[in-house]
């Protein structure tokens, strides 16, 4: 592997952030991130042993006392602090982590550089509003007052795909509620999770409260099973969240769980389908369709069938790829060369089952380098098709065809998923009413995004809990009745 011209210096990051300082892994362990437009090497990263997670988690209990105890306020206030100093950042960090995983950098200066001190800003208003404590009147007619305390040293472990949001995700709730951290970014972003510690020392987070030890699944596996976490916050594949639940439930440790999905988008008869293919990057194809929640399946009424099949397919084929740190790119590269392999993979599957190639079908002529699959639209997909029911993870649509209400329905449940989706109508309680059957942890009428102020997760094989609004603070916290 070459190193890239573009790569600096401090973008290498041979230490763990273990106790407010920067310690040498115990076997001097790096990892190199690949950039994944050029293939190069990017910097390295250290990669964290068991004994340094044990190190890791010994200065989360360490500090986990004094923080439990700081008043709210306080800890808000340092929370405010905090965000601050990840929004001076927003911007490098924002274009670091496209360079790690190909993200354009107009989604990524959002949801890697802003979006992160955005929910830091979140719960720290949330806190300073929140009831620790009730006081209620017992059913013996004394009282009980019930406390809000936090649940302890948390393992957040993070995919790469969104690597800065779905850290947030864990740590701005985490530490809002009296929580200490253990972050456990994956190898392939490791380098963009080290702005969360540059913005803690710069803030005064106090040592210990936020540890970082990136690594891979061993190291994950460790965290997980460690004696000294309380709670387990996790995002990533279904296979992987189902490991870590059987552990959890093994050793009866809370645990949250984030996966996959397969989300459908049910597009009506009254569709305007102008607005519908409007958004239809945002929706089904964002971050180069490696996203839980983009809806890759296209339910299309067959009453207009041949029309949105157009729509869509001239749409996809209009997209602009290019270098994910230009900012008219739409469509950038995949991660790593094995998620290109397994996303090309899938359109042969595609291909060998007969379903219609609509447009793209393999990786663009115009790029020599970079890990780029041009997106790809198959019609006429059953729905019990592989295409259909598996989670690609990469720029690749399904488009079903469907009679009426009841069987866009049927279809949109006919998975092991439920985490997003999306309804497109010009009648929108048409739309709120398709939605209420929909068996899924969230989904849009006339767009799809996520709100920081409303609950975020999935249902059956999409995960376990919820991330975002006040919901996603009361995993952090437990209760205590004292009865007086
Ligand atoms: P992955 O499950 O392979 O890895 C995710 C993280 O878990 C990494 O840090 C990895 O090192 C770690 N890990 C893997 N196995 C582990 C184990 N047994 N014990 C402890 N840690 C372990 O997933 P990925 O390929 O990095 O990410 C893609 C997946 O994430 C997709 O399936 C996607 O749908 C899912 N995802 C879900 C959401 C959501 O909010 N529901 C958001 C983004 C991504």
């Amino acid at each position: 592997m070459t190193t890239s011209p573009l790569t600096e210096p401090a973008l290498d990051r041979p230490d763990l952030f273990i106790d407010g300082r920067w310690v040498a892994p115990s076997g001097g362990a790096l990892t190199d991130v690949i950039e994944a437009a050029t293939e190069t090497v990017l910097g390295a990263a250290a990669s964290a042993s068991s004994s340094d997670v044990d190190r890791a988690v010994a200065a989360a209990r360490r500090a986990l006392p004094g923080w439990r105890a700081t008043p709210p306020a306080d800890r808000a206030d340092l929370l405010d602090a905090f965000a601050a100093q990840l929004k001076t950042r927003a911007k490098s960090t924002a274009a670091l982590s496209s360079r790690e995983n190909g993200m354009p950098i107009a989604l990524s200066i959002g949801v890697n550089g802003y979006a992160p001190s955005m929910m830091v800003s979140y719960y720290a208003d949330l806190l300073r509003r929140a009831d620790t404590d009730d006081v209620r009147p017992s059913t013996l007619g004394t009282r009980t007052v019930v406390r809000h305390e936090s649940v302890g040293v948390v393992a957040a472990i993070t995919p790469w795909n969104y690597p800065q949001s779905l850290a947030a995700m864990k740590l701005a709730p985490a530490l809002a509620a009296g929580c200490t951290v253990v972050l456990k970014p994956s190898p392939e972003t490791a380098l963009d999770a080290y702005v969360f510690a540059d913005a803690a020392l710069a803030a005064g987070l106090p040592d210990g409260v936020l540890n970082i030890v990136p690594g891979g699944r061993e190291t994950g596996a460790h965290l997980v099973e460690h004696a000294g976490v309380d709670k387990v916050a996790f995002t990533g594949s279904t296979a992987a969240g189902r490991a870590i639940g059987e552990v959890c439930g093994r050793l009866l440790r809370p645990v949250t769980l984030e996966l996959g999905g397969k989300s459908a988008s049910i597009v009506s008869a009254d569709a305007d389908l102008d607005h519908f293919t409007s958004h239809l990057a945002e929706v089904s194809l964002v971050n180069n369709g490696q996203t839980c929640h983009a809806c890759t399946r296209i339910l299309a009424p067959r009453s207009r069938y041949d029309e949105v099949v157009d729509a869509v397919g001239s749409t996809v084929a209009g997209l602009t790829i290019g270098d994910p740190l230009d900012r008219s790119t739409q469509v950038g590269p995949l991660v790593t060369r094995a998620q290109r392999d397994r996303v090309l993979d899938y359109i042969e599957i595609g291909r060998d089952a007969g379903h219609r190639l609509v447009t793209g079908g393999g990786a663009p002529d115009s790029r020599d380098t970079g890990w780029f699959v041009s997106p790809t639209v198959f019609a006429d997909v059953d729905n019990s098709a592989r295409l259909a029911q598996e989670e690609v993870f990469g720029p690749v649509l399904t488009i079903t065809p469907y009679a009426d209400d009841d069987e866009a329905v049927a279809i949109a449940n006919d998975s092991p998923y439920g985490l997003g989706g999306s309804v497109w109508t010009s009648d929108e309680e048409h739309g709120i009413a398709i939605a209420d059957r929909i068996e899924t942890g969230t989904i849009g009428v006339n767009h799809y995004a996520l709100d920081l102020a409303a609950p975020f997760g999935g249902v059956k094989e999409s995960g376990l809990g919820r991330e975002l609004g006040p919901e996603g603070l009361t995993p952090y916290l437990r209760t205590k009745s004292i009865y007086l």
